[in-house]
């Protein structure tokens, strides 16, 4: 039985390594006017001309090249979503904090991940003091920095018996909206108007909103921002309660 199966599958075999691949065929059918193959001379030969393997690695190239802004705008969307679960679960524990306490900095206990922005890669270094030279970005996580108790979010202090529009003031965001500038959609300046960043509002609910900068003061340091540096009315927060 054996044998008769073998006999039956060598000619197969034989044939498809001698017949031109379906590849080698369509290259022949597409582009035979370029390679100057034609039906006479594809029977003949069989193997890939140099010409093909360049337009296949080309078309290859083409489709990677259109592959790599989708694959990097779900990798940011990924990023983003994170965020905001961090920042509900941070609300959810301010809100339960009378009972259990929220731990604001990122040391000892699970669950801190919540603390860390996984956009949160680079920070201006003026947000630590001593830094030398002053007005760089570190490349590496606010949430990581050795030397201070710190994470990726920050809060706006205000107290919340003086609120008197929970849903357009800040009850913690990004650390990056207090500069502003932004991990998520990051630019050549250390800060910039307009920056993208994920707030946490006062009712709870979490925004993907722009932050803005007159481009004349230099913040320095995290919050509390003053009341008086409220943006415009058209963007969606405040650090007020007003
Ligand atoms: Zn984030």
């Amino acid at each position: 039985m054996s044998g008769s199966a073998g006999q039956r599958l060598v000619p197969i075999v034989h044939h498809w390594r001698r017949s031109p691949t379906w590849l080698s065929w369509a290259f022949g059918e597409t582009f035979g006017c370029l390679t100057g193959r034609n039906d006479v001379t594809r029977k003949r030969n069989t193997a890939f001309t140099m010409v093909e393997l360049l337009v296949v690695i080309g078309i290859v190239a083409v489709l990677v090249s259109l592959m790599l802004p989708a694959l990097k705008r779900a990798r940011d969307s990924v990023k983003r979503t994170v965020c905001m679960n961090n920042l509900h679960q941070i609300e959810l524990g301010v809100e339960a904090g009378a009972r259990i306490g929220v731990r604001h900095d990122r040391r000892g206990g699970p669950g801190d991940g919540i603390w860390q922005c996984p956009a949160d890669t680079f920070y201006p270094s003026y947000l630590l003091p001593g830094a030398n030279p002053p007005f760089q970005y570190v490349r590496r996580s606010l949430y990581c920095e050795p030397d201070a108790d710190i994470s990726s979010y920050a809060f706006d202090s205000l107290p919340k018996a003086i609120i008197n529009n929970p849903s357009r003031t800040v009850l913690v965001a990004e650390a990056s909206a207090f500069a502003p500038w932004s991990w998520h959609s990051p630019s050549n300046w250390l800060i910039f108007s307009d920056a993208w960043n994920l707030v946490c509002f006062r009712d709870g609910h979490v925004k993907w909103t722009r932050t803005f900068w007159d481009g004349t003061s230099l913040p320095r340091g995290i919050p509390p921002p003053k009341p008086e540096s409220d943006p415009p009315p058209s963007y969606d927060y405040q650090w007020s309660g007003k």
